[in-house]
C-alpha cells in the first residue's frame, strides 16, 4: 500500500472505543451516511475491557480514546454516558453502569433505579436526562461534543427495544420510551445522536481546523 492510501486509509477510519455492541450498533447506523469505514475496537483487538477510572464523562470518554488511538494510531471515537436523575441529585450519573452492582447488569440497574425512586411518586419530580460526551482523538488532538436528551423515570418498564435504562426513560413530548420507539427515533433526538450529529457537523465545515 502507497502511503498516501495509508493515510487516505487512516483519514477514513473510525475505531469506536466501545465494547458495549448496542452502543456501537446506535454509533455505526447514525456515522452509515458519512464515508467513514466504522469499525468497533473488538473488530480490531478482540475482547478488551478498558477500565473506565475517570471521576466524570469527559475524562472516561477521553480515556476509552485514548486507549484506542494509542493501540490502532487510528482516529479514534468514544462516548460515555450517564443518567442523571434529578431526585437523585444527579445519580447515577458518571457511575450509570455498575449503579446497581459490579456485574453492570442492565436489569439490575433498572431495579435499583425503581427502589430509589419508590417515594418518589410525582411524575413531574421524577425528572432525568441522558448526557453524552464524545471525544474524537486523532493525530491532531482532542475534540469533545456534548449530547443531552431530557425526559423522566417512569414507575414500570415498558418496551422491549434499546438497552440499558431506555424501558425506564420517556423523553420529553412523547408517548414512547426509548424501548419503545424505532431505533431510528431514539437516535434521533437521543443524547448520544445528538452529540453524534455535532461531531458530523464539525466534521464537514469548511471551518473544520485542527485543533
Ligand atoms: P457507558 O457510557 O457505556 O459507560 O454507559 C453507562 C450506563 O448507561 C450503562 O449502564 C449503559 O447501559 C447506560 N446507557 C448508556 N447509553 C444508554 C442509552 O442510550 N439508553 C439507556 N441506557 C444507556
Amino acid at each position: 500500500m502507497t502511503k498516501k492510501t495509508d493515510d487516505h486509509k487512516k483519514q477514513k477510519t473510525l475505531v469506536l472505543a466501545s465494547g458495549n455492541p448496542d452502543k456501537v450498533r446506535e454509533m455505526e447506523q447514525l456515522l452509515a451516511v458519512t464515508g467513514y469505514t466504522v469499525c468497533s475496537l473488538h473488530e480490531i483487538a478482540g475482547k478488551v475491557d478498558i477500565e473506565e477510572t475517570g471521576l466524570t464523562l469527559e475524562e472516561n470518554a477521553e480515556i476509552k480514546a485514548r486507549f484506542v488511538y494509542e493501540k490502532t494510531g487510528l482516529p479514534a471515537l468514544a462516548d460515555d454516558t450517564g443518567l442523571e436523575v434529578d431526585a437523585l441529585g444527579g445519580r447515577p450519573g458518571v457511575w450509570s453502569a455498575r449503579y446497581g452492582g459490579p456485574s453492570g447488569d442492565a436489569a439490575s440497574n433498572r431495579r435499583k433505579l425503581l427502589k430509589e425512586l419508590s417515594g418518589v411518586t410525582e411524575a413531574s419530580d421524577r425528572s432525568a436526562r441522558f448526557r453524552t460526551v464524545l471525544i474524537y482523538m486523532t493525530e491532531e488532538g482532542v475534540r469533545r461534543y456534548d449530547g443531552v436528551c431530557q425526559g423522566r423515570i417512569l414507575d414500570h418498564e415498558r418496551g422491549s427495544g434499546g438497552f440499558g435504562y431506555d424501558p425506564l426513560f420517556l423523553p420529553d413530548g412523547y408517548e414512547q420510551t426509548f424501548a419503545e420507539m424505532e431505533p431510528e427515533l431514539k437516535n434521533h433526538i437521543s443524547h448520544r445522536g445528538r452529540a453524534l450529529r455535532k461531531f458530523l457537523e464539525d466534521m464537514s465545515s469548511p471551518d473544520h481546523r485542527p485543533v
